[in-house]
């Protein structure tokens, strides 16, 4: 089914300023466990000696910190850039009103420049106005929060109840994150559900996509476009199989994943003790580390970072006999 994108966008996709590997955690379905399972693998990748910066980019819904059990700390507000209009100033050329692409501007009767509508912040009003009759003031779309918790960094974006700006959310909290990349071993992202812009925005960079998804037909399903998606994007990916013991569409799930030659990575049982940590806000991974879902992700981890043989290492070697 799938489209050919132009290399260039791929390039752009894939392109990183830091070395440090970025797994992306998605499914196109809501509630198959996607933030289960990036939680514990980023506890699981902790538990095996790496410094681990978790972006929850779920920006509608961010729920990372409660499976954790930490607190959203270190709040700082999300602002973009919202016209201010001078009518002194103004001398009713309009050029703002056809500007705006979201056609938020409205000229009223009394010749002023009046919002009516959504705001993106692209500034393009500003730029146009001849008149210097715009001024940027601020508008908050957002939180982002930082909580450390000894190796684990969590990075969490949080849209505005009621506010539709959630790609600029999900940028700044990947931003603040990235700012620290070479501070970290691993850098994983939980994604939104689905396969809308936002997503993609949050995969941006990943090395590697795991697609999580359940036995059900709906399961199959949302796994068959995500996997489309990422196909495009010339994404490494494999699938992790939650609930794998459901009864229903198992076959058909990962024949969806193998079909399309994606491995499935991991299978995860119905677990007694992943329920438990999943009740109590802690990764199964702390609370019983020697169960066997745990081992399931500490596998996981074990094997997920192999797939990146000492790469930050021989990147900086290679600065640093650029620099010699
Ligand atoms: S572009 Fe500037 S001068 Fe023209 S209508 Fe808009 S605010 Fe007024
Ligand atoms: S900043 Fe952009 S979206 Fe907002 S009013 Fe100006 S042109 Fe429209």
């Amino acid at each position: 089914m799938n489209k050919k994108l132009h290399p260039e966008i791929i390039k752009h996709f894939h392109s990183t300023t830091f070395t440090t590997p970025i797994i992306g955690v998605t499914g196109g379905k809501g509630g198959v466990g996607k933030s289960t399972i990036a939680i514990n693998l980023a506890a699981a990748f902790v538990a095996n000696g790496k410094k681990v910066a978790l972006i929850d980019a779920d920006v509608d819904a961010p729920n990372d910190s409660l499976l954790l059990g930490i607190p959203l700390e270190n709040p700082e507000p999300v602002t973009i850039m919202q016209p201010v209009f001078d009518s002194d100033k103004c001398t009713d050329c309009q050029k703002c009103v056809k500007a705006c692409q979201m056609n938020s501007l409205f000229r009223s009767r009394e010749k002023t420049i009046t919002m009516m509508g959504e705001c993106n912040g692209c500034e393009a009003c500003y730029l146009v106005c001849p008149a210097d009759a715009v001024g940027r003031g601020s508008h908050s779309v957002g939180t982002l929060y930082t909580t450390r918790r000894g190796d684990l960094t969590l990075y969490t974006g949080a849209l505005q109840p009621g506010l539709a700006e959630s790609a600029l959310v999900v940028n700044a909290v990947k931003k603040a994150a990235f700012a620290d990349a070479d501070n970290f071993d691993i850098i994983l992202v939980d994604t939104a559900p689905g396969t809308h812009c936002n997503v993609i925005g949050a995969l941006k960079g990943a090395g590697h996509v795991l697609a999580v998804t359940e036995p059900t037909p709906l399961g199959a399903h949302d796994l068959e476009l995500i996997l489309s998606l990422l196909d495009m994007f010339a994404v490494q990916t494999s699938v992790v199989l939650n609930r794998s013991d459901l009864p229903g569409q198992q076959e058909k799930t990962e024949k969806t994943g193998r079909a399309g030659s994606v491995p499935v990575a991991a299978e995860i049982k119905l677990d007694k003790d992943l329920l438990a940590g999943y009740l109590q806000g802690t990764p199964v991974v702390e609370l019983f580390p020697n169960s066997s879902a745990a081992k399931i992700f500490l596998d996981l981890a074990d094997r997920l970072a192999a797939a990146w043989p000492d790469q930050k290492t021989q990147a900086k070697t290679k600065a640093r006999q650029e620099q010699l």
